[in-house]
């Protein structure tokens, strides 16, 4: 079959395949082979690492990490690529190919069947789900060593984002705490087939043994995160007292936050990472 990453290979099969994209399931193929060969050595994968590719498509990245990985576990959901990917992978042992939802699929039970202890996970994302995919990734916590993925520049922006932007809220936070973000590269709509209507990058998160701050109940921290950007116009305080999934009153909120030597009108989007882990762990009834 030879290298698929290029208009060609890719015209072919559809054709041999009588393969139409479709928009629910955010199939935009790659067709370049650089842009393939620069995504996995980004991931820097090497013959010790088990891969988790979500979204294999027709197989055209996945042959470049079987290339360099020790396994590679391609999950994709739609059942029609599974004899493409059956014909495109058949020169390769190492690849195990699961036709599932990956939102569906428990990282920690893949883990023990498959004999890995950790995953380098790495994909060019279905785009209308890239949130609750990253979230699920980043709560397997150790058992993923590092996520490289293709995703719009915009969500790309958010999950690396300061405090006091327009980009910055839940995302970047969650992003944040799990995980050091760094972009690699922007990718043009022409690398596509059907070219998406938006710009895409590669982020690459790598992720931390340790979260860089402590706190003491990560739950609240998440919950506190969540309804500060609930109603991003409305005070941090206003926010969290409206929270439905929290039980604090305005005037502790207030409190803790002028313990804390900020505004009672201060934003979610004001307070960095660390200033959210002192306001949970105040919040914390010990
Ligand atoms: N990796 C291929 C490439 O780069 O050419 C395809 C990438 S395409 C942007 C996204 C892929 O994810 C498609 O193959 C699509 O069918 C698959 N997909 C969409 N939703 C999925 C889900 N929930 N679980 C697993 N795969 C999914």
């Amino acid at each position: 079959m030879g290298n698929l990453g290029n208009p060609r290979k890719t015209a072919e099969i559809l054709e041999k395949y009588n393969f139409d994209f479709k928009k629910k399931f955010g199939q935009n193929f790659l067709i370049d082979a650089n842009i393939l060969d620069a995504i996995v050595s980004s991931a820097e994968i090497g013959p010790e690492d088990t891969v988790l590719e979500i979204g294999p498509g027709m197989g055209s990245m996945t042959q470049v990490i079987c290339e360099n990985a020790k396994k590679v576990i391609a999950v994709e959901i739609d059942t029609k690529l599974i004899p493409v990917l059956t014909e495109t992978l058949s020169p390769y042992d190492n690849v195990s190919i699961i036709n599932k939802d990956i939102l569906k699929i428990d990282i920690n039970e893949l883990a023990t069947e498959y004999g890995a202890k950790s995953f380098k996970v790495v994909a060019n994302l279905p785009y209308y789900i890239t949130t609750p995919i990253i979230m699920q990734l980043l709560e397997a916590k150790s058992l993923i060593e590092s996520i490289t993925v293709m995703v719009q520049s915009e969500v790309a922006d958010r999950m690396k984002a300061s405090p006091g932007g327009k980009d910055y809220g839940a995302l970047s936070l969650a992003v944040q705490y799990f995980a050091e973000p760094k972009v690699m590269m922007k990718v043009s709509p022409e690398c596509f087939m059907p070219k998406p209507k938006v710009e895409s990058s590669v982020i690459r998160l790598q992720c931390y043994e340790k979260p860089p701050v402590d706190v003491k109940d990560e739950k609240l921290l998440f919950k506190l995160i969540r309804a500060s950007f609930n109603q991003r116009r409305k005070t941090l305080a206003n926010g969290i007292k409206n929270a439905s999934f929290l039980n604090f009153s305005r005037e502790e909120v207030v409190e803790a936050l002028l313990e804390m030597d900020l505004s009672e009108t201060v934003r979610g989007e004001a307070l960095s990472l660390e200033q959210f882990a002192k306001l949970s762990d105040t919040l914390t009834k010990d």
